[in-house]
């Protein structure tokens, strides 16, 4: 549970810095890790994006070759299976970022906005917040640098950093040393850039005496580096529950803190009448979309982009 704390805390304070920062996505191509942290770097022209909607966009209609301009037939418009087309074209009309029109009893498409160029970068966080209870540390570091999906790799911890710890870790691997409690953050070692427009090298699974691997292109990791900074901004990091318990004090932040217990609590695995400190209670509300929008570039409501109103025309 410390790391549950740990992982929100750093959340908080990355907020805080203004940065657009989620957490527990998926951080493989073929394979299945999850990163605990994302941090997603904007260009300018993250308002941009942030006009069109504040949910994350389908990789797929983004990649799809339907532009600003001219109408295209939605099925001309995708290189991939039909049904995938479909749920992506629905999904891009419904948040915004296409709208449609019809000819000849036929759907087409065109972008409300032309998608921006507003990634500069991704930093990905592994928190440890305990250094003597490592866990897979090594493998999953090893795994991220490898793969080089984001740009940038560090381990988190509250723990003092030795040279024998830093030597466990890849070299490309940044640390800090993170104190949940004031928020200060102190960088012990810089991560090392790593190669991300260039093919990679996925772990997948790894057996005894034997590790699966798969080459992954750039161009998957491009496709994947877009899905994660798209599910980065539309999930944000505030993705738990309040519980039901007059103990739960929310700080400023949206953390959920339990007074009984002097620490942020997961409400999933906690809290409950099994707990004995639990005083039935209408669950904290906290606008964390309001802190969210205040600090970082999100835009919870933003104007849209659609040129004109798609009422009548729902015919997919
Ligand atoms: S149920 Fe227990 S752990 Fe959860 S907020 Fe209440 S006192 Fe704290």
């Amino acid at each position: 549970m410390r790391e549950f704390g740990f992982e929100l805390a750093l959340c908080a304070a990355l907020e805080r810095e203004g940065h657009l920062v989620s957490r527990q996505l998926g951080g493989h191509v073929h394979g299945r890790r999850v990163l605990d942290t994302v941090v997603v770097h904007p260009t300018d022209a993250v308002s941009r994006r942030a006009a069109i909607t504040p949910e994350r966009l389908p990789t797929t209609a983004i990649e799809a070759d339907v532009g600003p301009g001219r109408a295209r037939y939605w099925k001309d418009a995708f290189d991939c299976h039909p049904d995938r087309a479909e749920r992506a074209t629905e999904l891009a009309i419904e948040r915004g970022f296409f709208e449609r029109e019809r000819h000849g009893g036929r759907t087409y498409v065109r972008q409300t906005a032309r998608y921006p160029d507003w990634i500069e970068g991704i930093t990905a966080i592994e928190n440890k917040p305990d250094l003597d209870r490592p866990g897979d540390l090594q493998t999953q570091l090893r795994t991220d640098v490898s793969l080089a999906l984001v740009d940038r790799v560090v381990l988190a911890t509250a723990d003092y950093v030795t040279r024998a710890h830093l030597n466990r870790i890849p070299d490309e691997v940044g640390v800090w040393r993170f104190d949940p409690e004031s928020g200060d953050r102190e960088i012990v070692r810089e991560a090392t850039d790593l190669p991300t427009d260039e093919a990679g090298v996925e772990l997948r699974e790894r057996k005894p005496l034997r590790a699966d691997v798969r080459v992954v292109s750039a161009a998957e990791k491009a496709s994947a580096r877009t899905r994660l900074a798209e599910r980065a901004y539309g999930k944000g990091w505030r993705s738990f529950d309040y519980p039901p318990c007059a103990n739960c004090s929310p700080d400023a932040d949206g953390i959920p803190h339990c007074t009984w217990k002097d620490r942020p609590v997961r409400a999933s695995e906690e809290c409950g009448p099994d707990c004995e400190g639990h005083e039935k209670a209408d669950a904290p509300t906290v606008d964390g979309e309001a802190l969210r929008a205040e600090r970082t570039p999100w835009d919870p409501d933003p104007a849209g982009t659609r040129r004109r109103q798609t009422g009548l025309d729902r015919f997919l």
